[in-house]
């Protein structure tokens, strides 16, 4: 058995190496690193797989949803709702842009936002919803888009954990995660589904003039050049991650497929241990891709499991540790420890497991016997 990884970036790169090493040399010998060719076509590659009309690239997915906020006009003292359970960028760019995070509980099935919780957190200076597509399942986008057209919100989504996924709305209509709001941004940080070599991110919008002022802010401001219009920032996804995300894109669909695979072998796996709450996959499977596959252990026996697999040589993740309510920098007295406790419960649940493109059976296999041995 191979040693096992939380995520084989190496074995991957075996499938594309030549495309990726011909693009980076092209780049090399034509030095066009900033704003290159290949920048260009992965942008409109991407459009094309996402069915989307502007894609933006950008430095990461932090800078992603900071300029799609600014992008949107959003002013000091506007309340932003989004999960008290996801990585704290999301709420980082909120603070930061001096607008008001407002932090709401999840859903205990899929660990995403619970529109019941946003209509709650509604107030007259709510301006915007950014919902998290976590561990690459799509938020309840129907209620979420419902709720923001009665109310008149922006929808921010956060694709970083959710690219490729297809969302099944109500109405019979398939699109791909990142494509329902307003705008969305990604990640393509290495582990990601879509990742690169170095860091990299990308807004989606089907909106015109906001792709407009979306291009001008990451761009200095400038839209015509040497005017600067507006304050913005420099956020550019250099030549040579274009050219490994053109290689990656093309097998985008393959690799999510193989993480589905390897999920649906986990889950049979567990299917009779009593303590273990295998991944929840609403609608169509279709619209989770696993960026994580994340396990509920019951009976207070998540640490003692977590333990063990270290013991074991087996990677994992704890994914989060720590509801962002009560992380220093994001309290607020205005929270209630009960207004949370499906996160609060979570925190001391979850494990995800290791999972990436190149998960093969003997190693699914010794993950799970250990894991259930362990737990019986
Ligand atoms: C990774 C991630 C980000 C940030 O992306 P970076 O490229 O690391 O800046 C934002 N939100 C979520 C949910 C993420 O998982």
């Amino acid at each position: 058995m191979k040693k096992i990884q939380m995520v084989d970036l190496k074995g991957q790169y075996e499938g594309i190496k030549n495309e990726v090493n011909h693009g980076i040399q092209e780049i090399l010998e034509d030095t066009s690193f900033i704003n290159g060719p290949h920048v260009h076509a992965f942008q409109k590659e991407l459009e094309e797989y996402l069915g989307v009309k502007h894609v933006i690239p950008c430095a990461n997915g932090t800078d992603a949803l900071q300029i799609a906020m600014m992008g949107l006009g959003l002013k000091p003292g506007d309340e932003v709702i989004t999960a008290d359970f996801t990585f704290a960028a999301t709420v980082e760019v909120i603070a930061l842009l001096q607008l008001t995070p407002v932090l709401v509980d999840v859903d205990p099935e899929t660990f995403n936002i619970d529109p019941e919780e946003i209509k709650k957190a509604i107030t007259p200076k709510t301006k915007a919803i950014v919902p998290v597509h976590l561990f690459g399942q799509t938020a309840d986008m129907d209620a979420i888009m419902e709720i923001a057209r009665e109310h008149d919100l922006f929808v921010i989504e956060d694709n970083a954990q959710a690219i490729g996924a297809d969302y099944h709305s109500k109405n019979g209509k398939v699109s791909k995660a990142g494509t329902l709001g307003d705008v969305a941004a990604t990640s393509f940080f290495p582990s990601k589904n879509l990742g690169c070599y170095g860091d990299g991110g990308a807004i989606f919008t089907n909106n015109d003039e906001l792709a407009h002022t979306i291009r001008g802010i990451v761009n200095h401001g400038m839209y015509e050049r040497y005017h600067h219009d507006v304050v913005g920032v420099n956020s550019r996804l250099d030549s040579f991650q274009a050219a490994v995300l053109r290689a990656k894109l093309k097998n985008l669909d393959l690799y999510n497929e193989a993480r589905k695979e390897s999920a649906i072998k986990y889950s049979e796996a567990f299917t009779e241990i009593e303590e273990v709450v295998t991944p929840v996959r609403r609608g169509d499977c279709d619209t989770h891709v696993f960026h994580q596959y994340t396990l509920k252990i019951g009976k207070g026996r998540r640490d003692a499991l977590a333990k063990h697999l270290q013991e074991k040589g087996i990677p994992f993740g704890i994914y989060y540790p720590i509801p962002l309510h009560r992380q220093k920098a994001y309290v607020d007295e205005r929270y209630n420890e009960k207004d949370f406790t499906v996160t609060n419960q979570l925190v001391q649940e979850v494990i995800s497991l290791p999972m990436h493109t190149e998960l093969e059976d003997d190693q699914i296999k010794y993950i799970t016997d250990t894991i259930i041995k362990f737990l019986k």
